[in-house]
């Protein structure tokens, strides 16, 4: 996995992939194949959309959010709903959320969207950044540490 840019664009590897599954270039068990802690993952954290599912067509998506951080120790790699990652956001100075979908009917599941949350980040709403990648704030994108004071009133 290249996580060399910030923005990466899935949802090109996504049509890719489908188009493959169409022309039967690659088999639907391999692309159907998710995997029980995800499918659970998306019943406990996960969100609806309105979205069919690109190959069963009868299901909608679910997005599940996985978080990873040094800073996240022992909840690295796990699964959290939008709730919890906004309240981790404010508490955590660094943290990678990863987006995948995944349909519960046909098991068909993708990575579609990687973003970065916590206090250093200028993103506050994790929602805004699924359809829309690109942030305000970018310019103080570079500039991680910067020794503004942040007031901490908890
Ligand atoms: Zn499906």
């Amino acid at each position: 996995m290249h996580l060399t840019t910030a923005d990466v664009d899935y949802s090109l590897q996504r049509r890719r992939l489908l188009r493959d599954v169409q022309s039967g270039r690659v088999d639907v068990a391999e692309v159907c194949d998710a995997s029980p802690y995800l499918v659970s993952a998306s019943k406990f954290h996960g969100e609806e959309t309105s979205q069919r599912c690109p190959i069963c067509r009868r299901e909608y998506l679910w997005l599940v959010h996985y978080i990873f951080g040094d800073e996240l120790r022992s909840s690295a790699g796990q699964a959290r709903g939008r709730a919890e990652l906004a309240m981790l956001a404010r508490s955590v100075r660094h943290f990678d959320v990863y987006v995948v979908e995944v349909c519960r009917g046909c098991g068909w599941n993708h990575l579609i969207n990687r973003f970065a949350l916590g206090r250093d980040n200028p993103t506050p709403e994790p929602a805004a950044s699924v359809t829309s990648p690109a942030s305000p704030g970018e310019v103080g994108h570079t500039s991680r540490d910067m020794s503004r004071p942040i007031r901490t009133d908890t």
